[in-house]
């Protein structure tokens, strides 16, 4: 199949993709976006965004009503990459670039506690809902297929093993020129996924209608692949 045998249909105008940590949701909804000429949007980076922020201002991780207010008083933006550095977006804080700030270890070890505060969602909800129905979008997280754009057209849960996605995540590091230790990967990204799919507000679950693709046994290629198909199918 390729695109031209689709040129005549509409594509589905909101594609969402939910699923665990290191699942590879990030990398199939750019390739994703890229094919279909659509947004991607990433909301990972925002919940990343409000904790380092909140770290950097010397905020207490547990103090849930101040980092509410910094949530709805922070004014987050996702552009186009300015930077040939790896990066798939400029992610700005008021201005500011933090595109690599959120991707430290400080802000995975706290990142789940504060996206489980019922006024960060609220607020960043509303910012991701406002881009998502303009249309033409991927976006990306953990609850947008069930809650942020719920009449979305098409719903993937991407997921792999726990061992599987910890051996992805090591390898990216080793690349990028990083220290890494798989077995810590591990032990980490199980507390993210347990917090993140056992929190009251949102928890990371598949919609019901989504499409679960467990990845395991495919590589990359295969993933954007099989989303195609998806894509086709859907388009009346
Ligand atoms: O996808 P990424 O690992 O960058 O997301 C970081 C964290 O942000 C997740 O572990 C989760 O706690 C939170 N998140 C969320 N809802 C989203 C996207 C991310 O709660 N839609």
């Amino acid at each position: 199949m390729t695109l031209d045998s689709m040129a005549n249909k509409p594509f589905p105008k909101i594609i969402t993709i939910d699923g665990p940590a290191a699942s590879g949701k990030s990398t199939l909804g750019k390739r994703l976006a890229d094919e279909l000429e659509y947004l991607f949007f990433d909301t990972g980076v925002m919940y990343r965004a409000v904790t380092w922020l909140a770290l950097q201002d010397g905020l207490e991780i547990e103090d849930e009503d101040r980092i509410t207010l910094l949530a709805e008083g922070t004014d987050i933006d996702v552009r186009a990459p300015s930077l040939d550095d790896g990066r798939q977006n400029d992610i700005l804080a008021d201005g500011r670039d933090i595109t690599w700030q959120i991707r430290l270890p400080e802000v995975d070890a706290n990142v789940s506690l504060v996206s489980s505060y019922g006024g960060v969602r609220d607020a960043l909800t509303i910012q991701q809902r406002r881009i998502g129905q303009r249309g033409k979008v991927v976006m990306v997280g953990r609850d947008i297929g069930t809650v942020v754009l719920p009449d979305a057209d098409l719903k993937i849960y991407l997921d792999a093993s726990a061992e599987e996605r910890a051996r992805r995540r090591y390898h990216e590091q080793c690349e990028r020129g990083e220290e890494s230790d798989q077995a810590q990967i591990l032990g980490a990204m199980r507390k993210r996924d347990k917090f993140d799919s056992t929190r009251a507000v949102a928890p990371l679950r598949a919609a019901p209608d989504a499409v679960i693709i467990f990845s395991d046994n495919m590589d990359a290629d295969q993933v954007l692949h099989t989303a195609l198909q998806l894509v086709h199918q859907r388009s009346l």
